[in-house]
């Protein structure tokens, strides 16, 4: 039953082949003896999983219907939950308890999404190793020696595992994609604005979005209609319909304008990645596409532009975490000083108090014309490339990631080296577009993703091109060894 997707689950759920509690008991075993290895999950929520699956068992039995109702997934822990652990993967939150719901969390449960856990993720979703948590490193169920990315990466672990068919994640700079590339999973960061952030903890707030882990586009689909829609309580949440995501993955790819960009084939790409770039685009073009090559002139800007953008962002938002009003506060402080300095000093970890100090330098007096205004027209300029090729084009296509996985610990000592393995996602976070990464083949037995970008609110478009692949590919169905 583990190996069935969310797809799957919903007609076996609606055909009464089994109960969303009998498949949510199965689930919750395989956790209890499988994840000790992975170390994939933060906190788990067996009692709330059995009361959500009982009671979408009964609203089935009562003729209600729908992708949703019964199938379980988990959160990465950075969607409140109310009354349950929300950690952000911190020591400054290892106490905190949600007092409400996130509204990702709240528009799943009322779909009928049955919740059996909270994720581990790199702390405060600063990371692309899934090693800066505090609950400890996640290891990818392809070779256990190796990081399954991050910062959503024990998400993508889990799934990957088959844990579960499916998990929510977030992506600032990458964090769904990266580690679905990692992990051999299909994830797709929406639209900026399509996914509500009311309740999500903010990493850098004008680039993270919720979305969609899972092994298909088909699920990412289902699970992307659960969580998209807007929200009064997030002002940047955007008013625009949600389309029928399931509804558009069938279309012909007959025509479809496929941008290839060239300055992604540059030295830092792993050549056998290249190769297998260039074989999905081969795919494609048997399935009717038409490749065109294009440029983003200004894409070599991206990773410094993100890594002053994002760390000013986070030094404001981390600013709450005083010691006075949420999780972890020092032993016996001296005054007020002591008590903000040493609550900050013990509960973060290196990685964040590293951006809180990048961020507050670039945005200090005499340092934010120089550094922080300067990133944002790069932004600009990043978000112009784009505007301008998708005038040629229907999709940017290309990798997810320069390499495959490295060895756990391997880029612990250089945090740049773990910087430039962003290089092609960020771009999609600074102008705001929605990207997925899907599964397109094996270097050294593990996995490699592409990408697709499209367009604002083309998150249809991307579910549509991967789906057909998929339909036309099997690397998505690879299941790890031991799992
Ligand atoms: N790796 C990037 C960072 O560390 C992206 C993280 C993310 O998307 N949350 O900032």
């Amino acid at each position: 039953m583990h190996q069935l997707t969310l797809a799957e689950i919903a007609r076996g759920l609606a055909d009464k082949k089994f109960s969303s509690e009998e498949l949510t008991k199965v689930l919750l075993a395989r956790i209890a003896q499988l994840d000790p290895q992975l170390n994939s999950f933060i906190s788990l929520t067996e009692d709330l999983a059995l009361t959500q699956a009982k009671a979408a068992d009964a609203r089935r039995a009562n003729g209600e219907s729908g992708a949703l109702l019964g199938a379980p997934i988990a959160h990465k822990d950075l969607f409140c939950t109310q009354g349950i652990r929300t950690s952000c993967g911190s020591k400054m939150l290892d106490n905190f308890k949600a007092p409400y719901d996130a509204t990702v969390v709240a528009k799943l449960a009322a779909a009928g999404a049955v919740t059996l856990g909270k994720t581990n993720m790199d702390e405060f979703a600063m990371g692309s190793a899934n090693e800066s948590s505090y609950y400890g490193a996640v290891k990818n169920p392809w070779n256990l020696d190796y990081v399954p990315g991050g910062s959503s990466g024990g998400s993508a672990a889990a799934v990957a595992a088959r844990l579960l068919p499916a998990a929510t994640g977030t992506d600032t700079g990458g964090s769904i994609r990266q580690p679905a590339a990692l992990t051999n999973l299909t994830g797709l960061k929406p639209t900026y604005g399509r996914v509500s952030r009311w309740g999500m903890i903010a990493y850098a707030s004008s680039l993270d979005q919720g979305g969609p882990l899972a092994r298909t586009a088909e699920d990412c689909a289902i699970l992307l209609q659960g969580m998209a829609g807007f929200d009064p309580n997030d002002s940047t949440s955007i008013d625009e319909p949600v389309p029928d995501y399931s509804a558009s993955l069938n279309g012909s790819l007959q025509g479809l304008r496929i941008g290839v960009p060239k300055e992604y084939f540059s030295a830092g790409l792993d050549p056998r990645i290249a190769e297998l770039i260039h074989n999905s685009v081969k795919e494609l073009e048997k399935l009717g596409a038409v490749i065109k090559e294009i440029s983003l002139p200004n894409m070599q800007h991206a990773i410094p532009a993100y890594y002053v953008i994002a760390p000013a962002e986070a030094s404001s938002n981390l600013s709450r975490f005083d010691g006075v009003r949420f999780g972890y506060r020092c032993e016996d402080p001296k005054n007020l000083e002591d008590l903000y300095k040493r609550s900050r000093g013990e509960g973060f970890g290196p990685e964040v108090q590293r951006r809180i100090m990048v961020g507050a330098y670039a945005l200090s007096a005499g340092y934010y014309d120089a550094y922080y205004l300067k990133a944002q027209k790069i932004r600009r300029l990043i978000k112009n490339d784009f505007m301008t090729a998708f005038n040629e084009v229907d999709i940017i296509l290309g990798p997810t990631t320069p390499n495959p996985a490295w060895k756990l610990g391997a880029k612990n000592s250089d945090p740049v080296a773990a910087y430039l393995e962003d290089v092609y996602t960020i771009t999609a976070n600074l102008a705001g577009l929605p990207g997925l990464s899907m599964p397109a083949g094996f270097v050294d037995g593990l996995p490699v993703g592409v990408q697709l970008l499209a367009p604002y609110f083309q998150e249809g478009r991307l579910l549509n091109v991967a789906h057909q692949y998929q339909l036309n590919t099997d690397w998505h169905t690879r299941t790890p060894t031991g799992f």
